[in-house]
C-alpha cells in the first residue's frame, strides 16, 4: 500500500499552489517598485511612453520571466515530487527488523508490528523507519527504529530545578491535554496540544490568480512567452553593445584591416617577391569551403640560395606582405624543389577569426580609456514591445 505517492492532481495543485504563493510576493514587490518609480517620473503625457518601455522591463525581470521558467519547469518538477515520494513508499515496504524486538514495559517477545513510518531521527541526515510495535502480554506500545534501537522519548524537565518531569496525558476528542508534574519540587503545569485542523483562510482570488500566474490561460501565457523572449534580446543587445564599446580599439582596427580580393593577391605579392629574386609567381585555383584557401608558386632564380634559405625568405616576404590584410601564409609552410617553391594562404572572414587576427597584432593600438556613452546612444528596441496587462 502506498503511504506516500498520491494521484497525479495532487501534484499539480501543490505545484501551482507554490507558484500562485510565490507569484503574489514578486508581485508584491514589483507593484512597490512602480509607485517608487511613478514618484520620481509621474506617468503624464511626457513620460508615459518611456514609463512604460521600462516598467515593461522591471515586470519581466521582477516577475514575467519566472512565471515562463516555472511554467516550463512544472512537469519536471511533478515528475520529480512524484519520484521522491515513490522511493518514500519503497523505502518503508522494503525496511525490516533485523532483530527480535524486546517489549519496553516487559521485555517479553513476540510482539506484533502496527504502523511502520518515516520519521527525522537525530543525528541523521536522511529520515529513518520508525516501527511501532504491540506487545500481546502487557498490550503496551513500543517503538524502534530500523536497526534496533529503541526510540528515543524526549524528556521534559521541571524549570525550576531540572529533574525530569512526570508526565500524564488525557484526551478528549482531538486535544491532548498533559500535565507535567516534577516528582523533586513539586512544581506542576498543564500543556495542550490541538490536532483539530485549522481551517484553511479563504482564498477567493486563488483561482484567477492560479490562471494568470500559472499561465494557464493561452493569451497571457502567449504574452509572456513572447515578452522574455524579447527580454533576452535586448539583454543580449545591452552585452553585445557594451563588448564593442569595451573593446572599441579591437573593432577599429578589424575594420581597417584590409580585405584584398583573390585577384588581388598577385599585385599584392608579385612585385615585393619578384624584387627578391623569385619569379612567375601564380595562384592555383581557390579552395573554396567554410574557409577559402589559395594555393600559390613561384620560382626562385638566385643560384646559391639554398633549400633552407629560399623558403624562409620567400616566407617572411608572404607574411610581412599580408601583415595588414585578413590573409594568412598557412602554417603547412612552403615547399622546395629544384627552386620551385609552392605554399597555401588562407583568408579569415567571420567576425570572430578577425578579431582574433588583430588581437594577434603586435600592432594593435591599446585600448582607449572608457568613452562616456554619448546622449544620443539611445536603444534601438521598439518602445511599444512587450506591453503586458497589468
Ligand atoms: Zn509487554
Ligand atoms: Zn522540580
Amino acid at each position: 500500500m502506498y503511504q506516500h505517492l498520491k494521484e497525479h492532481q495532487y501534484y499539480e495543485e501543490r505545484y501551482d499552489h507554490t507558484i500562485v504563493y510565490l507569484a503574489r510576493l514578486d508581485m508584491k514587490s514589483f507593484l512597490n517598485f512602480r509607485d517608487k518609480w511613478h514618484e520620481q517620473s509621474p506617468d503624464n503625457e511626457e513620460n508615459q511612453f518611456r514609463n512604460s518601455w521600462h516598467l515593461n522591463n522591471f515586470y519581466m525581470m521582477m516577475v514575467g520571466n519566472k512565471l515562463v521558467d516555472r511554467y516550463n519547469e512544472r512537469d519536471q518538477a511533478i515528475r520529480t515530487m512524484m519520484a521522491e515520494d515513490e522511493a518514500r513508499d519503497a523505502r518503508l515496504s522494503s525496511a525490516r527488523l533485523t532483530v527480535e524486538p524486546h517489549c519496553e514495559h516487559c521485555s517479553k517477545t513476540g510482539l506484533r508490528i502496527t504502523d511502520k513510518t518515516l520519521m527525522h531521527r537525530e543525528g541523521h541526515d536522511d529520515d529513518d523507519v520508525l516501527f511501532m510495535l504491540r506487545c500481546s502480554h502487557c498490550e503496551k506500545n513500543t517503538a524502534i527504529w530500523e536497526d534496533g534501537s529503541l526510540w528515543e522519548r524526549r524528556h521534559t524537565k521541571c524549570p525550576k530545578c531540572q529533574s525530569i518531569m512526570k508526565e500524564t496525558s488525557s484526551r478528549r476528542g482531538k486535544v491532548i491535554a498533559t500535565t507535567y508534574t516534577c516528582p523533586n519540587c513539586s512544581h506542576t503545569y498543564k500543556d495542550k496540544l490541538d490536532l483539530n485542523r485549522k481551517e484553511e483562510p479563504e482564498d477567493p482570488e486563488y483561482e484567477e490568480d492560479r490562471r494568470i500566474y500559472c499561465l494557464q490561460d493561452e493569451t497571457i501565457r502567449k504574452e509572456h512567452q513572447d515578452a522574455k523572449v524579447r527580454f533576452e534580446g535586448l539583454i543580449r543587445f545591452a552585452k553585445e553593445h557594451k563588448e564593442k564599446e569595451d573593446n572599441k580599439h579591437i573593432y577599429d582596427a578589424m575594420k581597417e584591416m584590409k580585405k584584398p580580393k583573390i585577384a588581388e593577391l598577385t599585385p599584392l605579392l608579385q612585385p615585393v617577391l619578384e624584387k627578391a629574386g623569385y619569379i612567375e609567381f601564380s595562384l592555383d585555383k581557390p579552395e573554396i569551403g567554410k574557409d577559402v584557401f589559395v594555393g600559390f608558386n613561384c620560382l626562385d632564380t638566385e643560384s646559391d640560395r639554398n633549400d633552407y634559405e629560399s623558403r624562409r625568405i620567400l616566407e617572411k616576404l608572404v607574411k610581412k606582405a599580408l601583415a595588414d590584410t585578413n590573409w594568412r601564409l598557412m602554417t603547412d609552410g612552403i615547399h622546395y624543389r629544384l627552386g620551385y617553391l609552392n605554399g597555401r594562404v588562407r583568408a579569415y572572414e567571420r567576425e570572430e577569426d578577425l578579431k582574433q587576427l588583430v588581437m594577434k597584432d603586435k600592432k594593435l593600438k591599446p585600448k582607449r580609456q572608457a568613452v562616456k556613452p554619448s546622449k544620443n546612444d539611445r536603444m534601438t528596441e521598439d518602445p511599444n514591445g512587450g506591453k503586458i496587462i497589468l
